[in-house]
């Protein structure tokens, strides 16, 4: 056994230890050097990739290049140290591309990019926009027949609600289910909503009647089931409608971000995202609002967010609760179906509200929202 050491060495032995440290620490600031300099490189090759749409990932390469680095190394790190340390280096380097690629979509928010908002209307309609100030969209869940969506759009024009709703076609889960009057149906809107200086939302379930629905509806809808039919969101990258897109029910904002990107990059950037509710295990509600997705998707997109409450909710009851936390939430606005009398609706019968129910709704939203005033600018 060597004597013991008081453990701090002799001075010799603290000013070789200390030339060594310098260098290791010169050393580390080289790698870090070329690190930075290979991940600048790395760049580079994703802009190249992305001009000639190559993938981003190469696994071949990827072979390649560690074989490279294994037949030239000098030791002492074993060749599997060498593999490790560099196929860390490589996912760091697919990070990046990946990365980047992120955030760059069109619809993510740029740093201090404010909230977008969307102008909506024209044609003789006050006009109206979707990213400012606080809105309602209500109407029934289907368009049924004139008297119907006359007394709805009489009502809402006499409280101020700028925005009518109302499926002419219906998605339903059952085939056997009211699909809707169609054609008929987008005419019987949008001459109601003209009478009363109202906007329209207005859904359309297919490629083939793009250009029918836009014709008619100020705002164009795109349903949770069809969130993901990207053929639908590319036809509708042509149009020169906004698009309230609603988030699939089993879908990630990720997700639902990127069937935004689908609109965005086919041409049309009016893109208002819609939280509908998503799927739990929950029974007391048909859907759960899930009211984080609200200043989440604030923070990723500038994209006006809205709450569509009866979905989510599948019933009436506490409907003020939820659109109250919407909008305190950030919410540029709230949809809720109202039709004139509930129990008859072909659709949605147990959570649409009644005039009176939703006269109290509004009443419970002040002051985050407030009726716009008739015949001036429309809320
Ligand atoms: C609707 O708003 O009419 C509708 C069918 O809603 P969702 O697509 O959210 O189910
Ligand atoms: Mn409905």
């Amino acid at each position: 056994m060597g004597k013991r050491s008081s453990g701090a060495g002799t001075p010799d032995g603290r000013a070789e230890l200390e030339a060594l440290r310098r260098r290791t620490s010169e050393l580390n600031r080289r790698i870090l050097d070329l690190l930075s300099e290979r991940a600048r490189v790395v760049i580079e090759v994703r802009k190249v990739k992305e001009r000639h749409a190559i993938d981003l990932f190469s696994p071949g390469r990827e072979a390649e290049m560690l074989e490279d680095l294994v037949s030239a190394n000098p030791g002492p790190f074993p060749d599997d140290t060498i593999r490790h340390l560099f196929r860390e280096v490589f996912r760091a380097s697919l990070g990046l591309m990946e990365g980047e690629a992120e955030t760059s979509l069109r619809v993510a928010r740029k740093p201090g990019e404010p909230d977008a908002v969307i102008r909506v209307g024209g044609q003789g309609l006050p006009a109206r926009a979707i990213g400012a100030a606080p809105v309602v969209i209500a109407g029934p869940c289907a368009v049924e027949d004139e008297e119907q969506v006359e007394a709805v759009a009489a009502e809402l024009a006499r409280l101020g609600v700028g925005f009518i709703r109302g499926g002419a076609f219906k998605p339903r889960t059952s085939p056997y289910a009211f699909q809707g009057l169609g054609a008929r149906g987008l005419g019987i809107l949008a001459a109601a909503a003209r009478r009363h200086g109202l906007a329209t939302v207005t859904e359309v379930v297919d490629t083939r009647s793009v250009d029918l629905v836009a014709r008619h509806a100020d705002v164009v809808q795109v349903g949770s089931r069809n969130m993901a039919n990207y053929e639908l969101l590319k036809a509708l990258g042509s149009t020169r409608k906004p698009v309230l897109l609603k988030r699939g029910f089993a879908a990630t904002l990720d997700e639902l971000l990127l069937a935004a990107e689908y609109l965005a990059s086919a041409g049309n950037e009016d893109v208002i995202l819609c939280e509908r509710g998503v799927r739990t295990f929950a029974r007391e509600t048909r859907f759960t609002l899930d009211i984080s997705a609200v200043p989440l998707l604030k923070r990723m997109t500038r994209l006006p967010v809205v709450v569509d409450v009866s979905h989510s909710a599948g019933r009436r009851d506490i409907l003020p609760s939820l659109a109250r936390a919407a909008l305190a939430a950030g919410a540029h606005g709230v949809m809720v179906e109202v039709h004139p009398d509930p129990a008859l609706a072909r659709s949605d019968a147990q959570q649409q509200l009644d005039f009176a129910a939703f006269r109290e709704l509004l009443a419970s939203l002040a002051p985050l929202w407030t009726p716009a005033p008739r015949g001036r600018r429309g809320r």
